[in-house]
């Protein structure tokens, strides 16, 4: 395990929170909608128990649109882009944790639909600041070893059926993960405001060929990381 993290407080910048409400950039939140955003926020300061794991995965290979994870097979093209030249990866898996899905059942029952709604796109966007944080160390991690983290991709994003979920989660092994995380029949997780990730690792050297939407950097938001290779810099 090279990321055991637990009790995280990542940050959750307000554009992806009213991306996942689905509004505008420019809207300004007032009166009881305002209030529900302070809620959610507290709420989740004071009871939220996000947490990441990450293991290494050495042994990876492409083959067509499958790819070999340390002798588990998935199947999806566009995860097998990433390793025409990558031959390991970190899988990460990332969760809001049990409470947020809790206190979000609760506010549907007491018909507070709204507060639901935020509880729900609050615990969404703590998952995609985990990734985005896993990423930032991850890459710290990978620097020491002369290795450049490309942009991950998970089960249930286009192309890659969920239903390699499991397989993917089996990669933790004897690992213990934080949890509780469990794949379901469907291949959905439980709690559901989790992600399972894979970020394939090429080498150094390797890496500033990928097509330009795998180039490390070139859209990660993390303007000030100390590793960011220049030449990829956001917009470049
Ligand atoms: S800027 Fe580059 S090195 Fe830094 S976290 Fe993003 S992808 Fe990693």
């Amino acid at each position: 395990m090279i990321l055991r993290e637990a009790n995280l407080h990542p940050v959750v910048r307000l554009s992806e929170f009213k991306r996942l409400l689905r509004l505008p950039p420019d809207y300004e939140f007032e009166d009881e909608l305002a209030g529900h955003v302070t809620w959610v926020q507290s709420w989740f300061a004071a009871h939220g128990r996000p947490w990441l794991n990450a293991v290494a995965v050495e042994r990876c290979a492409a083959d067509g649109d499958d790819v070999r994870l340390d002798g588990v097979t998935v199947h999806s093209r566009e995860l097998a882009r990433r390793f025409r030249k990558a031959r390991s990866a970190i899988v990460v898996a990332a969760s809001a944790g049990p409470e947020a899905e809790a206190e979000a059942a609760v506010r549907w029952q007491a018909d507070e639909p709204d507060r639901y709604y935020f509880m729900e796109s609050y615990a969404s966007a703590i998952v995609e600041a985990l990734i985005a944080e896993a990423r930032a160390r991850l890459c710290a991690w990978a620097d020491t070893q002369g290795r450049v983290l490309l942009p991950h991709y998970s089960p249930g994003y286009h192309g890659w059926s969920v239903g390699d979920q499991a397989k993917v989660f089996s990669l933790f092994r004897d690992e213990n993960v934080i949890g509780p995380l469990e794949v379901m029949d469907s291949g959905m997780l439980r709690p559901k405001k989790s992600q399972l990730a894979v970020f394939a690792l090429a080498p150094v050297g390797e890496a500033a060929a990928e097509p330009a939407d795998l180039v490390p950097c070139k859209y990660c938001p993390h303007l000030r990381c100390d590793f960011r290779r220049e030449a990829y810099a956001l917009g470049a």
